[in-house]
């Protein structure tokens, strides 16, 4: 499911040389080497995004979008908290996730406000990029968790599956995906797109 949203252009660019393989072969590579899917919000410049999905909705321009080096106030992924409260502390190293969707809803955040260190040590580190490229077009304009298993305190492993829209210029677009959490060194990360129905 995640893969085929993915079509529609997802909006960060993640470089990653064409030698880096990732043992969870899955999330790289499917793409001649490329790293596909990015943890939720993944993988590739979107200058169209929406390919497959709904075309660009311009009334509905809303969320105000963090832009890079002022964080927001209210928290971008949608709990009903400031920034600073919510996620802020998480990127800042403050606070831990409990909860694999908590890891879910930070990430979605940093990339919001374009936190690229917390998204790189919140990945797993054998499906981690070498580094994350922002695409400066791209605005994450909300979040929807849709299903989440496991991830709790208890467990060690979760999925999450959300729905990050965002707007790319005047088009606008969403990234469907169910991403796959599990605990390295306690510490909820991200693995990479969850295994699609059948697999
Ligand atoms: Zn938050």
């Amino acid at each position: 499911m995640g893969r085929r949203a993915g079509r529609g252009r997802p909006a960060l660019r993640v470089s990653a040389p064409a030698r880096t393989k990732h043992p969870v072969g899955r999330t790289a590579a499917r793409r001649g080497g490329r790293v596909r899917d990015t943890g939720g919000m993944s993988s590739r410049p979107a200058r169209r995004p929406a390919t497959g999905k709904k075309p660009a909705r311009r009334a509905q321009a809303a969320a105000p979008a963090p832009s890079a080096g002022a964080p927001p106030r209210q928290c971008p992924c949608g709990l009903p908290a400031p920034y600073a409260d919510c996620c802020g502390a998480l990127h800042a190293g403050t606070a831990l996730a409990a909860t694999a969707e908590r890891l879910m809803r930070s990430r979605y955040s940093a990339f919001a406000v374009r936190d690229a260190g917390y998204l790189l040590r919140s990945w797993h580190s054998s499906t981690r990029p070498p580094r994350l490229d922002f695409d400066p077009d791209v605005r994450w304009t909300g979040l929807e968790i849709v299903r989440t298993t496991g991830g709790s305190a208890f467990h060690t492993e979760g999925t999450v599956e959300f729905r990050a829209r965002y707007r790319a210029g005047a088009a606008a677009g969403e990234q469907h995906e169910d991403s796959r959490f599990v605990r390295e060194d306690g510490r909820w990360v991200y693995v990479g797109e969850a295994a699609p129905p059948g697999r």
